[in-house]
């Protein structure tokens, strides 16, 4: 028999409508690194949130066996004193508050009534160096990046004598060298007798770094995959989380490409702030009907701002160049303008920009087309709201129970759907997406890209910035290529590979 650390036996949890957990079983044993992997709404985060006593004993079906005996938590702290500690994906540090401040949160250091930060700062610094981070535990968490924001995390988890560690999506907004050095971490713990769980869509990181993975779909464990005799090649995976193999990650199309619809010339861009600071150089691109065109590119190349700035100057200063649309130069200087001359653009960047993740989804649906539901006299129609929303649901396939559910509460692949919709219904006929399938699982990846193809051969045109190769690889007719502000390369689809895209990207840097 292994030693299980944690069993957790036919959990059932249902919210209003959703059955989100049907008798799921999870088996950890101690000292390894358990992957849960499924698609978006499968149940990860839920079950990983009745473990931590977030959904509290009572409000669930079935145990939980923590070192051999049965808990019953009902608040997280009763589960972080057993050593059980989650880490939510979206991170839950105080920007204005130094690193030290936020790792003792909630576990002060001190006497009764006076937080000793003697202590404080030195126990800070000790948990810092164990991840690895090398930062003053003074500095204020609003000044260090998101990839050293996880690593605090990480101490903080550690301050608290965590035994079983839970990342859920810890990767998902980290560049591939924090990635990397986050998945090191987790084996360096491992070698010093730590148990983990990590939820993660990555499936060359779940391979790398666990030693067994369990499958959630649809609300139910489908299998476990054990590294030492099963197969942890990522087809196989994808084949348990969706049930099916997918040959093809990217769906054909027949493309149909027409005449130029929206042409940008010479276009530059500086920061709002660093006035000095060019942040788009000069850039040369355009788009056909029914061509869906690739920007690539690294982080910070400019091309959200180059986007940001064609939809309505909604990004920058001292805005220069010209904008064609149907052959006829356009000023948007509005968001408003950008809407009316057919143009949409979806914000990389779905929870800040994109959404109001604690309205409903027939809310959010029809934000940005209030006319389209509104009666003759501008008083919104929530039947119609309501049936616009629905219709969308069905289209695109979000996941829910009803559109008067909140956003928030919506997997990431559904959330961005939803974004979707809410630009499809102002009717576009240039869709700019930035990192659509960012943080999604391949599922939903799929999906989205049926919608693109969609789109397209209804005759619109798509513009996909992404930092996701295989993806710009497996959809677009052609690719752009970003550095520094400036457009570096402009290839057809059908002829660059990866190796070409990075070769200029490289080359200028
Ligand atoms: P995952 O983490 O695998 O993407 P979740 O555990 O977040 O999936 O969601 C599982 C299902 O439960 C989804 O259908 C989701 O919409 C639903 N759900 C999650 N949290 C809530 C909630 N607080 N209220 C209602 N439904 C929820
Ligand atoms: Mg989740």
């Amino acid at each position: 028999m292994a030693d299980n650390i944690l069993e957790m036996r036919q959990i059932t949890k249902t919210f209003p409508g959703v059955k989100a957990l049907d008798n799921v079983c999870l088996e950890v044993a101690r000292g390894e690194i358990h992957a849960l992997v499924g698609e978006n709404g499968a149940g990860k985060s839920t079950l990983m949130n009745v473990l931590s006593g977030i959904y509290p004993y009572g409000s669930y079906e079935g145990d939980i066996v923590y070192d051999g005996e049965i808990c019953q938590f009902h608040t997280i702290k009763d589960s972080e004193h057993k050593g059980i500690v989650i880490i939510h994906q979206e991170l839950a540090l105080i920007p204005y508050m130094t690193i030290a401040e936020n790792m003792f949160l909630g576990n002060e250091r001190g006497g009764k009534q006076i937080i000793n930060w003697n202590e404080t700062n030195e126990l800070a610094k000790k948990y810092l160096e164990m991840v690895g981070l090398k930062e003053s535990p003074q500095t204020l968490v609003k000044d260090i990046g998101v990839g050293k924001q996880q690593l605090v995390e990480i101490a903080k988890a550690l301050a608290k004598n965590a035994k079983l560690l839970i990342l859920d999506e810890p990767t998902s907004s980290l560049n591939e060298e924090d990635s990397k050095a986050l998945l090191e971490l987790l084996l360096k713990f491992k070698a010093n007798g730590m148990t983990s769980i990590i939820i993660s869509h990555k499936l060359n990181e779940v391979s790398y770094v666990a030693d067994k993975i369990t499958v959630i779909r649809d609300g139910c464990s489908i299998e476990s995959l054990d590294k030492k005799v099963d197969d942890f090649s990522e087809g196989r995976i994808i084949k348990g989380m969706v049930g099916r193999e997918i040959s093809d990650r990217f769906p054909k199309r027949e493309s149909n490409i027409g005449d130029i619809k929206m042409e940008v010339k010479d276009w530059t861009v500086y920061h709002p702030l660093y006035s000095e600071r060019k942040v788009v150089d000069g850039v040369n691109i355009n788009v056909r009907k029914g061509e869906i065109v690739g920007i690539s590119g690294l982080m910070g190349a400019g091309r959200t701002e180059l986007a940001m700035s064609l939809f309505g100057k909604s990004y920058g200063d001292r805005i220069s160049g010209t904008l064609i649309i149907d052959g006829k130069e356009v000023k948007l200087d509005t968001v408003k303008s950008a809407i009316e001359h057919g143009l949409a653009y979806v914000t990389e960047d779905r929870k800040g920009n994109g959404l109001i993740l604690s309205n409903p989804i027939k809310i959010n649906t029809t934000l940005a087309n209030l006319e389209g539901v509104s009666n003759k006299v501008g008083v919104i129609d929530k039947y119609k709201e309501y049936n616009v929303a629905s219709d969308y649901r069905g289209k695109l396939n979000i996941k829910c129970p009803t559109v008067e559910q909140n956003v928030g509460n919506l997997s990431g692949g559904n959330q961005q759907k939803v974004l979707l919709a809410k630009w499809m219904f102002t009717d576009p006929d240039i869709l700019i997406l930035d990192e659509p399938t960012r943080g999604i699982d391949v599922g939903a990846k799929y999906e989205i890209y049926c919608i693109m193809n969609q789109l397209v051969a209804a005759g619109k045109s798509v513009i996909m910035i992404s930092s996701e190769m295989p993806e710009i690889l497996g959809m677009c007719d052609r690719i752009y290529v970003m550095n520094e502000g400036k457009m570096v390369a402009e290839l057809k689809g059908s002829e660059a590979s990866q190796e070409i895209i990075m070769s200029h990207i490289i080359k200028t840097a």
